[in-house]
């Protein structure tokens, strides 16, 4: 593989700014050497100047469904997002997502939930029975999801997922009565307070993190208490102390979809616009301006955002992520990581640095991704250069100039 120098370049390595003018040296896939001084120790090195530009970490995106969608994958990398965490998912369908993502580097790396934490008839066979009805092979996918009943099916159902591939463990805690949707009956069932916490406990002993979907903060509170890792939504109620209370107790983090939460109330949409600037393709560009409008008329996407800024205020990780899939209306593969670290900046309070913390080393640190999501020497050279200075203004994100994936490049402006 060839070694490439990218230097002259302004280095955001995920947390802070560490060099105006630095230069990052890239072997073998990895990040080889990071420096003032341009490196003597490899002899012959194509050379990318960054003059005027910054060199940041590849994004993450902690919360999306890919499904079987390979063109999820692609489209993520254009916007420089190089991994992505998909929060429930067919065991077969991700594995041969992972597998073709561990074979190319012009497709995002995934990390899959595997099948979430499901019971019969609960989230998400309730929504998708209303929204994938015409699909033929619902019913029998469905058929195969966990339904767990007692604590001994939990033990089983995270050790079968850890064996298909899983890397972490995702709750469900959806009674649907939050949304606008028509129900063939309400609450929808969910697992026990009981069940939630052997699940929890379960996910822990093997290692792996425990997340869960939870919409409104009395399921927030359910969750956090049954001893979950992060909350995969922000919650669709306005804020209040308790919640605040019960995060900073159990250090739990957020991963606050604005994106789609925007989408399911149809407010804000027109500040997708920018991010929509450059689809021709109609069907694409639809898809993304549309909305979902599901939300009960209570809802305001204006009590999400007064949310992620008492929590963050109240020092809670603020994970980007933003549920994004090709069956979402309002949502786009990488554009909306955009779109949400917009939503972080100009809706939140975020300063740049903090927006872009958020989709790289918060994510690497509390999903203990270690080989990625920070400029550190060792780690995988999964890097985006950017012209100009996201750190001062995250605009800048707009014009992408390269994105490299272990080290090679994919994507040139
Ligand atoms: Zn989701």
């Amino acid at each position: 593989m060839p070694v490439t120098l990218i230097a002259n370049v302004r280095i955001f390595d995920g947390v802070s700014v560490i060099s105006q003018c630095g230069h990052v040296l890239i072997e073998s896939g990895k990040i080889q050497e990071i420096s003032d001084q341009t490196p003597s120790s490899a002899s012959e090195y194509t050379v990318i100047d960054g003059s005027g530009c910054t060199l940041i970490p590849g994004l993450i995106d902690a919360h999306v469904h890919v499904f079987q969608d390979l063109t999820f994958l692609q489209t993520a990398m254009q916007y420089g997002v190089t991994t992505v965490l998909d929060m429930h998912n067919e065991s077969e369908w991700f594995q041969k997502m992972k597998s073709v993502a561990n074979g190319r580097n012009d497709v995002a790396d995934l990390h899959s939930a595997g099948l979430a934490a499901t019971v019969k008839h609960g989230w998400p066979s309730a929504i998708l029975r209303l929204t994938a009805a015409e699909d033929p092979g619902l019913e029998t996918r469905i058929s195969g999801w966990p339904n767990i009943t007692d604590e001994k099916i939990a033990d089983e159902y995270v050790a079968t997922n850890k064996r298909s591939g899983a890397s972490f463990i995702k709750l469900m805690q959806e009674d649907g009565c939050a949304l606008n949707l028509p129900f063939p009956a309400r609450p929808i069932p969910t697992p026990s307070l009981e069940i939630q916490k052997a699940i929890v406990e379960a996910a822990h002993r093997n290692d792996m993190l425990a997340v869960a979907h939870a919409l409104t903060n009395h399921s927030v509170l359910e969750v956090l208490n049954a001893g979950v890792d992060g909350i995969t939504h922000s919650s669709l109620e306005p804020i209040n102390s308790s919640i605040i209370e019960a995060f900073q107790k159990t250090n739990a983090f957020v991963i606050p979809t604005l994106a789609v939460h925007a989408s399911g109330s149809g407010e804000d949409s027109h500040t997708r616009e920018r991010f929509a600037a450059d689809l021709v393709d109609t069907a694409q560009k639809e898809h993304f301006l549309g909305c979902l409008h599901i939300m009960l008329p209570g809802f305001s996407i204006h009590n999400a955002y007064e949310q992620v800024r008492s929590l963050k205020s109240a020092g809670v990780d603020i994970l980007c992520g933003t549920d994004s899939s090709e069956h979402l209306a309002g949502t786009r593969a990488g554009a909306s990581v955009h779109h949400e670290l917009w939503l972080y900046v100009n809706r939140c309070g975020f300063t740049p640095i903090e927006a872009l913390a958020s989709a790289t080393s918060k994510i690497e640190e509390r999903f203990k991704l270690r080989d990625r999501g920070r400029i550190e020497i060792g780690r995988q050279a999964d890097l985006v250069l950017v012209k100009g200075d996201p750190t001062e203004c995250i605009d800048a994100l707009d014009e992408i100039i390269g994105v490299w994936r272990n080290g090679e490049r994919v994507v040139t402006a």
